[in-house]
């Protein structure tokens, strides 16, 4: 790494702030909600960043989803971004399901039931103190004594110290008031539930109409769940290719052990730490996170770091230096994108949030503390690879402003993204899905592009293009490649010009 001279890096970080926060490297996802559902606020929060949009079917009616997608598109259009959205499916997760709130204190005991249970059970013991109810059949069945119930994010937790036919016997070992349709995590037991529920059903076949650019599945434990919801939306929309892309919530430790191959299945993941560090000890949720990010970039798979990144911007207008230390080690371990959560869906200053987010980011590109010493290797080998890394090297040696490349389905630029380079990766395509999708690709830099006839032609119109865009100037010296297909179609590193 070079020494870090700070008057040096103020000097260029500022007159880089002064330019395009487009241009930033590390992508910023932002979940929306009431707080964020006006086009202009959307606008804002493109201009300040925004790559990214995330709906979190948790939450909402479809018709509120419908009309914030649109207000979304509407918002890059006119913006002339490209972003992607993303229909995030709330999954098999267990809540709780009773009648009214329950304060439970330390050392209580509580029953709990679950949704197996006869109605009469459970009011019979009702009269002999307190219970819960947990909305999951045949739960009971699979808790054993010494099991933790964390109940909303790990506020409340009950540990099993009895089981009774119908129910668990439980004493409370953190507090707290319990209220109906909180989260419910059990990290050590082993509960059979399905990968999509019905309600995840319904959502996807909405968000299939809605053309939504991502899909995410939550709670995966292996490959084979991914399968088989690649499959079922190639079967309901009668095509192989483009289907949404899938990307896998890391939050299991079944996930943790099936990495790899989740890897191999899906097209992108996402670090959910808010259940990950519940599902495994919290205090090595930075290690796992910095673990996921390496294999998935060795993988070649864009992968999201999320939750509680800025948290207290939910209701402040400056974050903690914790916080601000999150961010800055998500963006030195290469992350693509950097995610939002309560902090833009309900929080008192979302455009300001991504703004703190793109700035931290930024100033962590300009740094040498992100900077690569060695080359960051693939987990596979081809022709394109190595036209890819040559055209990284290539610019490198040649201080090249920028790499100019075609792109069709984006993973050529996907391929140069890898390789994490400092210079700039435009990517002309003439598919807006393509354009789309690319907003999650750390450093990629798409426009769409209508291709002209001639390779030379094409390399000229490309380059003007990005002119146009404000992405290059006169005297730059770029280097153009001319893309493919993943399906094979040939990949050529064609040199360097000065613009
Ligand atoms: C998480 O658990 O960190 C997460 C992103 O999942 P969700 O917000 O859908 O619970």
């Amino acid at each position: 790494m070079a020494p870090f001279n700070w008057s040096e890096f103020l000097e260029q970080y500022n007159k880089k702030m002064e330019g395009n926060i487009k241009t930033k490297r590390t992508k910023i996802v932002a979940t929306l909600g009431p707080a964020t559902e006006k086009k202009s606020t959307i606008t804002s929060m493109i201009d300040a960043g925004l790559n990214m949009a995330r709906f979190n079917f948790s939450h909402g009616e479809h018709a509120w989803h419908r009309d914030i997608m649109q207000n979304v598109r509407d918002a890059a259009r006119d913006t002339g971004a490209s972003v992607a959205v993303l229909a995030d499916f709330q999954g098999p997760h267990i809540r709780t399901d009773i009648a009214e709130p329950v304060a439970v204190q330390k050392g209580e005991v509580v029953r709990l039931f679950d949704r197996s249970a006869q109605k009469s059970d459970i009011a019979k013991s009702q009269g002999d103190g307190k219970v819960i109810v947990i909305d999951c059949p045949h739960m009971v069945e699979k808790l054993e004594k010494g099991h933790d119930i964390y109940i909303e994010d790990g506020l409340m937790r009950l540990r099993v110290t009895d089981h009774i036919e119908t129910h668990v016997m439980t004493e409370v070992m953190a507090g707290g008031i319990i209220k109906n349709n909180k989260g419910v995590n059990i990290p050590d037991a082993d509960i059979p539930l399905p990968a999509m529920t019905s309600k995840d059903y319904d959502d996807l076949s909405f968000a299939l109409e809605q053309n939504v650019d991502y899909v995410a599945l939550s709670f995966v434990r292996d490959a084979s769940e991914v399968n088989d919801l690649r499959s079922y939306m190639q079967k309901i929309l009668q095509r192989d290719t483009d289907v949404p892309k899938i990307i896998a919530k890391i939050e299991r430790k079944e996930a943790i052990e099936n990495l790899s191959g989740i890897l191999d299945a899906v097209d992108a993941v996402m670090v959910a730490r808010g259940d990950l560090g519940i599902e495994t000890d919290p205090t090595g949720v930075t290690l796992l996170q910095k673990k996921i990010v390496a294999e998935a970039i060795h993988k070649l798979k864009p992968v999201i770091v999320a939750t509680q990144m800025l948290a207290s911007m939910e209701h402040n207008p400056r974050p903690t230096r914790a916080e601000i230390a999150d961010v800055t080690n998500a963006v030195i371990d290469h992350t693509d994108a950097v995610m939002l959560s309560a902090e833009t869906t309900v929080g008192s200053f979302p455009v300001k949030t991504v703004e703190t987010m793109a700035r931290i980011a930024v100033q962590t590109e300009i740094s040498p503390f992100d900077d690569l010493d060695h080359e960051l290797p693939l987990a596979f080998d081809s022709e394109e690879v190595h036209v890819a890394r040559s055209a990284y090297a290539f610019t490198r040696t040649m201080d090249a402003r920028a790499v100019v490349m075609f792109s069709e389905s984006g993973y050529t630029a996907q391929m140069l993204s890898h390789y994490r380079p400092e210079r700039l990766i435009l990517v002309a395509t003439n598919r807006q899905k393509t354009y789309n999708e690319l907003a999650l690709v750390w450093g990629v830099l798409p426009f769409l592009f209508d291709g002209t006839e001639g390779r030379e032609e094409c390399i000229e119109a490309m380059i003007e293009q990005a002119q146009d865009e404000g992405l290059l100037h006169k005297g730059d010296l770029v280097v153009s490649i001319l893309g493919s297909t993943k399906e094979g179609k040939k990949l050529e590193l064609e040199g360097s010009r000065i613009v």
